[in-house]
């Protein structure tokens, strides 16, 4: 079990701030799946550094040495269901594609990105925002579980599709 950074409660406790906005809009879900393939939705999943270790630790999973990633879609959206519930990032916990929401969606992610923010400062972790992934591709040697916030490559994927606020 790869040992907590100082700082995974306080980005947990931004996920719980998150949920809480958006039991309060009540946003209606029919668990199409879409939103986690993102090529068929035309969009991406963009995450902090913080969200990408909290994901990595929170539902590691094995991979291959060959298994390269790409903005297909979420390798953790098994079977149409998500696998990383608990530690799923922050914009998929706000995004959701019910019409009714998509003018109460950017304050909250904005704010909630501004709390992580705060968190990487406070804790001088540097921040970086990128594709799933290239997270993904950068922090999985071969057979073994993701290590802790290694540094990803600077993100030149200029062609992703951004649904969500990049700050
Ligand atoms: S982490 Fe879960 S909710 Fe987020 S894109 Fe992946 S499968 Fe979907």
């Amino acid at each position: 079990m790869t040992a907590r950074p100082p700082w995974f409660d306080e980005v947990l406790a931004v996920y719980a701030w998150a949920d809480e906005q958006v039991r309060l809009h009540a946003p209606i879900c029919t668990i199409s799946g879409r939103c986690c393939r993102f090529r068929d939705y035309g969009h991406n999943l963009f995450l902090s550094h913080l969200e990408a270790s909290v994901l990595f630790i929170g539902a590691p999973f094995q991979v291959n040495h060959s298994q390269q990633f790409d903005d297909t879609g979420c390798p953790y959206q098994i079977n149409g269901r998500c696998e990383a519930r608990e530690s799923r990032p922050l914009a998929c916990r706000i995004y959701f594609c019910d019409p009714a929401f998509q003018d109460a969606m950017p304050a909250i992610i904005e704010e909630g990105i501004r709390k992580l923010k705060q968190i990487a400062d406070t804790h001088g972790t540097g921040w970086s925002y990128s594709p799933l992934h290239h997270f993904l591709d950068n922090r999985y040697p071969a057979h073994e579980t993701i290590p802790l916030l290694r540094e990803p490559t600077p993100c030149d994927d200029s062609t992703s599709r951004l649904p969500l606020p990049l700050l």
